[in-house]
């Protein structure tokens, strides 16, 4: 039997009984024979926590020692399970990132990882131990420092472990039964998916369901590893996250599936919006805005310029960018002024972003007209659209985004007949 990866998540650990339950989970898959390795995060929210307590201590700690604090918490993890399984008369070896081959670059609280050397990794596994690594972090090739990956990194370290190891699959465990329609919590009727494309999925995380990490998604794709999005809390088949063929394969009893043509309604309150307000319409003006946003280091959503009025020759520029940045860019812009020319700044951080995805869109006319429409009927007004080939989001006012979420959900018939979705932990902090 092959290399089992598999990964716990935080609200699958919020305590000792929580610990020692996975414990039992991860030595049930060593007795089935399996060579067993494990990533971890941080248990509960004592990410966030430890976040609270360094800006207690600094309103801006310095990167290198966040990132300091932060990875210990991924190490409490290890240390505690790797207990747990000795326990259970099996023996586990914990690692950090660093000890286990996780090589990254080197930018603090977003690095990314660039190889993985699972040495020591392997000669434990040989040696019969079950190993547990602790997750969202790994060492830079160049500077040699601690480095975390992201919130929500663990899921990184699970797939890059997978794919280093040559595992046939990673899995996932959540404190949800797989990846829903939308968000459980805002639509109890949302659906379990059994498949959905790496493509989709891509979608469905960079729009704001946080059941997957972005970059997992973008490393399992790249490297083929399916990935087995499933309940620690339950025995259930989760969803499975696969190539785009293998989503229409056939289903196992033989019959031809109809793929669905939408996946799932994702939605997004952490961005904020922008408007350039009367900007001159002449050659290298949008380039000179976004010059500056992109020395301000900042990632850019949606963009969108309006056709300028003809009696005036101005137009705006708005767009969406994540909130915490939001201020940053402000500054960034406000120094453009008198070079640019722009009237003035808007800032609204009280938008939300509903993404509707599906790969079906793209041979299936009407989408966008009944996407739009069921959000009218309920009464949102729509700011700024954007789309892909799979995918069409809006921003409305943040306050009516679970009720544009249910709204485009029923419309696609997505509810499920009965309550499927349980939330067994976390607190979606
Ligand atoms: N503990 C880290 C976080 O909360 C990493 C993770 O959970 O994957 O973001
Ligand atoms: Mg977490």
């Amino acid at each position: 039997m092959g290399i089992v990866v598999q990964k716990y998540g935080g609200s699958s650990l919020a305590d000792a009984a929580a610990v020692k339950r996975v414990a039992r989970r991860i030595v049930e898959s060593k007795r089935a024979g399996h060579d067993v390795v494990v990533a971890v995060s941080a248990m509960g929210d004592s990410t966030d926590e430890l976040l609270d307590l360094a800006n207690d201590v600094s309103p801006l700690p310095p990167a290198r020692e966040l990132d300091m604090l932060l990875t210990a918490g991924e190490r409490i993890s290890m240390a505690l399970v790797a207990m747990a399984i000795s326990d259970l008369g099996f023996t586990a070896r914990s690692f950090t990132g660093s000890q286990a081959g996780v090589i990254t670059d080197s930018v603090h609280g977003k690095a990314k990882i660039i190889d993985v050397t699972p040495g020591r990794i392997s000669s434990a596994l040989d040696d019969g131990h079950v190993v547990i690594v602790a997750g969202f972090q790994g060492v830079s090739q160049d500077t040699k420092e601690i480095t975390t990956l992201g919130r929500g990194g663990t899921d990184t370290t699970a797939v890059a472990l997978a794919a280093a190891l040559h595992a046939d699959h990673c899995e996932i465990y959540t404190d949800v039964d797989g990846v829903f329609t939308a968000d459980p919590r805002i639509v109890p009727t949302a659906h379990k998916l059994d498949r959905v494309s790496y493509e989709e999925m891509l979608e469905l995380a960079a729009c704001g369901a946080k059941i997957l990490h972005l970059r997992c998604v973008e490393y399992a794709r790249r490297y083929d590893i399916p990935i087995h999005v499933r309940s620690s809390f339950s025995q259930l088949e989760g969803t499975w996250v696969v190539p785009e063929s293998a989503v229409d394969a056939d289903s196992p009893e033989g019959e031809p599936m109809e793929q669905a043509i939408i996946a799932g309604v994702a939605h997004d309150r952490s961005e904020a919006k922008i408007t350039v307000v009367g900007v001159p319409d002449k050659v290298g003006e949008a380039a000179r805005i976004f010059e500056a946003l992109a020395d301000a280091e900042i990632n850019l959503d949606m963009i969108v310029q309006n056709v300028s009025a003809a009696a005036t020759s101005l137009t705006d520029i708005s767009f969406t960018l994540p909130r915490a940045d939001g201020q940053t860019a402000m500054k960034a812009l406000a120094a453009l002024s008198d070079e640019v020319g722009f009237a003035s700044l808007l800032y609204d951080d009280k938008i939300g972003k509903i993404s509707l995805i599906g790969a079906g869109m793209r041979s299936h006319p009407g989408v966008s007209a009944k996407f739009f429409s069921s959000i009218a009927a309920a009464g949102v007004n729509i700011q700024m659209i954007s789309t892909s080939e799979i995918r069409i989001s809006v921003i409305v006012d943040e306050g009516l985004v679970d009720d544009a979420v249910a709204a485009a959900h029923s419309a696609f018939d997505l509810d499920a007949d009965e309550v499927e979705a349980v939330v067994y932990g976390g607190t979606g902090r």
